[in-house]
């Protein structure tokens, strides 16, 4: 464990109680209130030395390890993640100033990389096998360290991950197993004892997240922006940046004013917006932005308080608007971004229209993972365009025509078994689910509600049933 001690480090500390503890890979959550621990500096012996810290260097996450859980004999697994391009958006907006804080150019598209590398250096060497459950993206990036560092990921998923994901960590070298439902999947992942879980509220992993905020306040000499837009998942990257933030002026880096925050999630999920409304959380409906609906969101709080100590503001986007803010950015600025990462641009016309972001104001809009991610999506925008033809393949049509036979809705297995029993076709349950979410996407069939975290109910849209009114499954079917 000595390799993860910086002489800086002070230990754990709760964000929610103050607790404090020494610092420990595996006791990660306080033993009092059960939230995750942060980790603590010694701030004042950190400002005697930061001179010279910022000495003409290669801008990326390791220049930074003052602040990070470093020692001197640990060995950054890198792949060159971090010094991401912090660019003017001029063709989105001239007036306020909008920087794009382009993650996109990360390893694996994603700013998750910038915890990655920290957590999976720590870990090399001490454990081989790593398990996780999150999403697809950390997947994604903890496979690729993962195989530098010649470790074992093994990731436990529901059968409706998204395809491009799927296959990327698979690529690289990831040991997937697929379980019946996301909470089946927390559950193995948690309890594969082979493994050091990871958790995407994992305080080393965090750690690494928050450099974000470290170069963008550095490309602008220490002065803070007035706005920093951020998509909130877990609430984890908010509360980094904000913890970053907060560091960087207790070292009497940062000049001034702290900026505020805009947390923002999509409508079909939003738990963070609903706390600030007062309102209960609801249960998540399918949205485009997959990537932020997490179930138990593990920080929250932390997140929350981050938001209200700002000053900021948590807003909600729809689906359509994080599809035009993806071709927008694509088209006019030349950075392919996921519906996810979008939303921050969908958020901040939202709140120039509302006359809350002021002219005169420097927005900084984090785009945190890259379009290529899910190609699916690509597709969707551009048939969006042109709307005159639905094309439609043969699986997807026989799913339609399964379920108008099975009263107009279904969930993936009942789909799957009538099709093998009735239209005597053999589709697979993750293809089936990439089907039905394509088909989602084209407005075909519509989330009905998630009855348990098992089962997701799918139903045809007034527009399927139009479709399939239109054309004769047997002919069509024969044609193609
Ligand atoms: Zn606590």
């Amino acid at each position: 464990m000595s390799k993860i001690f910086n002489e800086h480090i002070t230990g754990f500390k709760c964000p929610l109680c103050g607790l404090r503890k020494p610092i420990d890979l595996h006791e990660i959550r306080c033993p009092s209130c059960g939230s995750f621990f942060e980790i603590e500096y010694d701030y004042r012996a950190l400002r005697e030395e930061v001179e010279g810290w910022f000495a003409p260097r290669r801008m990326n996450v390791w220049a930074y390890k003052a602040l990070l859980p470093y020692s001197t004999n640990l060995v950054p697994l890198s792949l060159g993640e971090g010094g991401t391009p912090l660019v003017e958006a001029r063709h989105l907006m001239s007036r306020p100033i909008l920087l794009l804080k382009n993650e996109t150019t990360n390893p694996t598209g994603s700013f998750l990389d910038r915890g990655s590398t920290v957590l999976v250096s720590i870990l090399n060497g001490v454990h081989r096998v790593v398990s996780c459950a999150v999403n697809g993206n950390l997947a994604v990036s903890l496979a690729a360290y993962g195989a530098k560092g010649g470790m074992k990921v093994k990731f436990y998923c529901s059968p409706d991950i998204e395809r491009g994901e799927f296959y990327q960590a698979m690529a690289l070298g990831a040991e997937i197993h697929v379980t019946s439902s996301q909470g089946r999947a927390y559950m193995e992942a948690f309890e594969d004892s082979d493994a050091y879980y990871v958790d995407s509220a994992n305080p080393f992993l965090l750690e690494g997240e928050k450099t974000t905020i470290f170069e963008i306040l550095e490309e602008l000499s220490w002065r803070a922006p007035s706005w920093i837009a951020v998509p909130v998942g877990t609430g984890g990257h908010i509360s980094m940046l904000w913890k970053g933030m907060k560091e960087l002026k207790s070292l009497g880096l940062l000049k001034g004013k702290l900026p505020r925050l805009i947390a923002v999630q999509p409508e079909a999920f939003s738990p963070l917006v609903d706390l600030f409304d007062g309102e209960a959380h609801r249960r998540p409906q399918g949205t485009i932005a997959r990537d932020l609906v997490f179930i138990e969101p593990h920080k929250l709080r932390e997140a929350y308080n981050a938001v209200k100590e700002s000053r900021g503001l948590a807003v909600r986007v729809n689906d359509e608007e994080m599809l035009i803010a993806v071709k927008d950015l694509a088209s006019k600025e030349g950075v392919l971004a996921e519906p996810a990462a979008a939303s921050t641009i969908a958020a901040i016309r939202k709140l120039i229209a509302e006359g809350l972001i002021d002219e005169d104001d420097q927005v900084v809009a984090i785009i945190t993972g890259s379009g290529l991610k899910d190609p699916e999506i690509i597709r969707t925008l551009i048939s969006a365009k042109s709307k005159k033809h639905l094309f439609i393949t043969r699986p997807k049509l026989a799913i339609l025509k399964a379920m108008e036979m099975m009263g107009g809705r279904g969930h993936g297995y009942a789909i799957g078994k009538f099709l093998r029993n009735e239209l005597s076709l053999t589709l697979s349950l993750p293809t089936i689910y990439h089907h039905l979410r394509e088909m989602e996407g084209m407005g075909l069939i519509k989330r009905l509600n998630i009855l348990n975290r098992r089962v997701v109910l799918y139903e045809l849209t007034p527009k399927a049933l139009r479709f399939l009114k239109a054309h004769n499954y047997e002919e069509m079917n024969r044609a193609s």
